[in-house]
C-alpha cells in the first residue's frame, strides 16, 4: 500500500519540470541555455509597486492581516474592476488570495466535490484540471481547435454537458495558446449556463495582456445574466511582473467567498501583507506600465513569428493574449527520430540548448509552447537554433 493519500494518486507533477531541471543542469556548466520556458514576466516589477512594497516593509507593516485580505486591498480589487469593465462588487465579495493559483484552488474546492463533473478545455493549463481532481470532481476536458484558432467557444464547452455537469472553467486569454473566448460567445455561455443552473468560474490571470484592444468584457458579460452563479479569478502576477509576491484574488457571491476564506483561515492565513501594499499601488496607480509592457510583448510576439517563418512547417497561431506561441511541430516528427513533442523539446535543449514546454504539458502533444517573455535577442537566438534544429530533424527524416 502507498505511504501517501490516496488523494495524491491523483495529482501529477507538472510534466514543465523535466526541462526546468535539465536546464538547471546546463547553466551550471557554463553552457548559454536559452530560456523559452518561462511562464512569468522579463520585466521588473513598476517601480511604483516596487516602492509601495519597500515603504510596506519600512513600516512593519509585517504582521497577519484580515483573514480574506485588507479592506484597503478589496476595495483597491473592486475599483480596478469597476474602472476596466463597469462591474461593482463589494469588499465582501472579494477574498485576496497567494496568487490567482490559490483563487482557483479556492474556486474548486468550494464549488466541486465527489460526484459532480466539470468542463475545462485544452490545450489549457494543467493546474486547473489537476485542482479539480484535488476538490474530488471528475474533469471533463473538451479539445479547441487549433484551425479556428484554438478560440474558447460555447459549442465546445456545452457539448460535453451532462446530467452531472457542475460547473465550467473557462481560461481566457488562454495558457498557453493566447486564445481567447470572445465577449459575445460570454454572453451566450452565461445564457446557457443560467439555464442549466452552472457554475461559470473564469481564470482572467493575463485578463489585462490581450492585443489589438480586443473587447474582452468577460466581468460583464457573465455578471449581466449569471452573477450568482460566476467566480472571477484574477491576479497581480502577470500585469504587473509581481509573480513572486503571490497576490491574486477570487470575486464571486458572498457565500463562495466566506467558504473561501474559511479555507484560507485553516491554509495559508492571509496573502502577504507586503504583497497587498505592492497590489494597492499596482490596482490604484497608473495603468501606463501594463500598455507598455502590452506593447513590448507584441512587438516581440510578432518578431518571433517572423523569424520561425523561416521554416514553413513551424506555423503557429497568432495568440491573441498573454506571452506564449504554441507552434505544432507535427511535421518533424518520426518514429526513428523525435517520437513526440516531449522528445522534440528534450533533443532541442540537448542539441540546441533551448528550453521550450512540450505541448505534452497542456494535453496538447504535437505541440510546443515558446514564452516570449524574454527580451528581443534572446527570442532571436531561440528562433534561429529552434529553425535548424528543426530543419535538420527533417533532413534526417
Ligand atoms: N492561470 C494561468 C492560466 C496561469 O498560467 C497562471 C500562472 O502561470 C495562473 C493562473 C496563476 O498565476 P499566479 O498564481 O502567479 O497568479
Amino acid at each position: 500500500m502507498s505511504e501517501l493519500s490516496s488523494r495524491m494518486a491523483l495529482v501529477g507533477l507538472s510534466p514543465t519540470m523535466k526541462g526546468t531541471i535539465e536546464a538547471e543542469r546546463l547553466k551550471r556548466q557554463g553552457i548559454a541555455v536559452v530560456d523559452l520556458g518561462a511562464g512569468e514576466p522579463d520585466f521588473p516589477m513598476p517601480p511604483h509597486v516596487a516602492a509601495a512594497a519597500h515603504a510596506a516593509l519600512d513600516q512593519h507593516f509585517t504582521k497577519y492581516t484580515a483573514n480574506p485580505g485588507t479592506l484597503e486591498l478589496r476595495e483597491a480589487i473592486a475599483y480596478r474592476y469597476r474602472e476596466d469593465y463597469g462591474v461593482t462588487y463589494a469588499a465582501d465579495e472579494i477574498i485576496v488570495t497567494a496568487g490567482g493559483k490559490q483563487a482557483l484552488f479556492h474556486a474548486a474546492m468550494t464549488l466541486f466535490g465527489p460526484g459532480d463533473e466539470v468542463i475545462t478545455h485544452r490545450p489549457g493549463w494543467p493546474t486547473l484540471i489537476e485542482q479539480i481532481k484535488i476538490a474530488g470532481a471528475t474533469p471533463v476536458v473538451v479539445d479547441t481547435d487549433p484551425d479556428q484558432g484554438f478560440a474558447v467557444t460555447p459549442a465546445v464547452l456545452l457539448g460535453a454537458v451532462t446530467p452531472r455537469t457542475r460547473g465550467i472553467v473557462i481560461n481566457s486569454p488562454t495558457n498557453p495558446t493566447g486564445a481567447l473566448l470572445s465577449e459575445e460567445d460570454a454572453r451566450v455561455l452565461a445564457t446557457e449556463a443560467a439555464a442549466r443552473g452552472l457554475w461559470v468560474v473564469i481564470d482572467l490571470c493575463y485578463e489585462q495582456l490581450i492585443y489589438g484592444k480586443t473587447p474582452h468584457n468577460l466581468p460583464r458579460a457573465f455578471a449581466d445574466v449569471l452573477r450568482g452563479r460566476t467566480v472571477i479569478c484574477g491576479s497581480a502576477s502577470k500585469t504587473y511582473a509581481m509573480t513572486g509576491l503571490r497576490c491574486g484574488w477570487m470575486i464571486g457571491p458572498k457565500s463562495v467567498v466566506q467558504a473561501a476564506s474559511a479555507l484560507q483561515s485553516h491554509e495559508t492565513s492571509n496573502a502577504n501583507s507586503i504583497a497587498q501594499k505592492a497590489a494597492v499601488a499596482a490596482l490604484t496607480g497608473s495603468q501606463a506600465c501594463v500598455a507598455d509592457m502590452l506593447a513590448e510583448y507584441q512587438r516581440r510576439r510578432d518578431a518571433l513569428i517572423g523569424w520561425l517563418a523561416g521554416e514553413p512547417h513551424l506555423r503557429a497561431v497568432t495568440p491573441r493574449g498573454a506571452f506564449y506561441l504554441f507552434p505544432g511541430v507535427q511535421a518533424f516528427l518520426s518514429p526513428s527520430g523525435c517520437a513526440t513533442s516531449m522528445d522534440f523539446a528534450d533533443r532541442l535543449l540537448r542539441d540546441e540548448h533551448v528550453v521550450v514546454t512540450p505541448g505534452e504539458a497542456f494535453g496538447a502533444p504535437g505541440h510546443i509552447r515558446l514564452s516570449y517573455a524574454a527580451s528581443m535577442d534572446t527570442l532571436e537566438d531561440g528562433a534561429a537554433r529552434i529553425v535548424r534544429f528543426a530543419r535538420r530533424l527533417a533532413a534526417e527524416a
